[in-house]
């Protein structure tokens, strides 16, 4: 590990002003530390924001729901608000990491947590988002896990976060705070594509800091449920997941907010799939139907072809899940 300098910070004033001289911030650290242990991360200075007042969970409007960057993982999930307001935020942090993570780590750290492409942490490999222009080991690799949907040549890695694809099913905003003021970014434009630059991951600049995620009210009654597949029942990364919230009135479906984990570079909507389904009734028929559409667009590598129909099946199953039919 390289040095570094650390300072405690007691409220965002002063959180600023470390962010302003280059500091990183850290809460939870579950993902800087590991990073830094192997070296792939050398910040100068960590700023520790765990002090700061950013731990509240909120009823916005009618139903929305605000949800502070300090809250952890574990906190957010057995919240009763969101339990009964979104439970897809809920099912996928509880599918997320194991409990010692979730009870250490923070919503705000949960979107920014970096990619598990195994290369990335591989200070010897070849990596364009750890050190930009020295090429892709994953392209030409071992890329079983890897993304089949908004990859570039310079890139193929997939965003992590379960509770993310929560978060763009449900067209979240990120609320943050910098030296100019307070701004919100549609989560839809918060984390980047790889495109050529896959080293700029998000929508953050320089010295601002996350202060909340903030889900909008959507229509009542609103069905919610997160699906992951994986390798193992516990502690591991989705092979695909969705994200499925449904507002179904007189028997029709007048919303749709999907949204697909561990095939994209950053969380997946699935804009034709959800287009389907409006307008329709609900049915075993129109779940299959609609799933077709989730891999639109999707380019799979040499080793990852399989999640193609395994993310139709996966959609298919969360819609019938939550939307019930026959
Ligand atoms: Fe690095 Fe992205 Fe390639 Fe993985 S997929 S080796 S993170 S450039």
């Amino acid at each position: 590990m390289h040095p570094f300098s650390f300072v405690k910070v007691s409220d965002t004033r002063e959180a600023l002003a470390a962010g302003r001289h280059g500091g990183r911030y850290i809460a939870g650290g579950t993902t800087l530390v590991d990073l830094m242990r192997e070296t792939v991360e050398r910040p100068e200075t960590l700023v520790d924001i765990t002090h700061l007042p950013l731990r509240d969970i909120t009823v916005t409007g009618r139903g929305g729901l605000r949800i502070g960057a300090l809250v952890r993982m574990a906190e957010v999930a057995a919240d009763r608000k969101v339990r009964h307001l979104y439970p897809v935020i809920s099912e996928a942090l509880e599918l997320s990491a194991s409990a010692q993570l979730r009870n250490m780590a923070t919503i705000g750290g949960n979107i920014m947590q970096r990619t598990r492409c195994t290369y990335f942490r591989d200070v010897t490999a070849a990596c364009n988002k750890r050190e930009p222009g020295t090429g892709c080991a994953a392209l030409e690799g071992v890329n079983r896990t890897h993304a089949i949907l908004g990859t570039s040549q310079d890139c193929v890695a997939t965003h992590p976060s379960d509770a993310a694809v929560a978060f763009a099913a449900l067209d979240a905003t990120v609320h943050l705070l910098g030296p100019d003021g307070e701004r919100g970014v549609p989560f839809a434009n918060f984390l980047l594509r790889p495109g050529d630059t896959p080293d700029r991951e998000h929508a953050l600049l320089p010295g601002e800091l996350i202060t909340a995620v903030e889900i909008p009210a959507h229509p009542r009654p609103l069905k919610s449920g997160y699906l992951k597949v994986r390798d193992r029942q516990s502690y591991e990364f989705a092979l695909t997941s969705a994200a499925v919230a449904l507002h179904i009135r007189r028997g029709v479906i007048t919303e749709a907010k999907i949204a697909a984990g561990g095939v994209g570079t950053v969380p997946w909507r699935l804009p034709a799939v959800e287009q389907q389904l409006i307008g329709r009734r609900p049915s075993d028929r129109l779940w299959a139907e609609a799933a077709e559409r989730a891999a639109e667009g999707a380019r799979p590598l040499q080793h990852n072809r399989f999640k193609i129909e395994l993310l139709r099946r996966t959609v298919e199953r969360q819609l019938r899940i939550v939307g019930g039919g026959k």
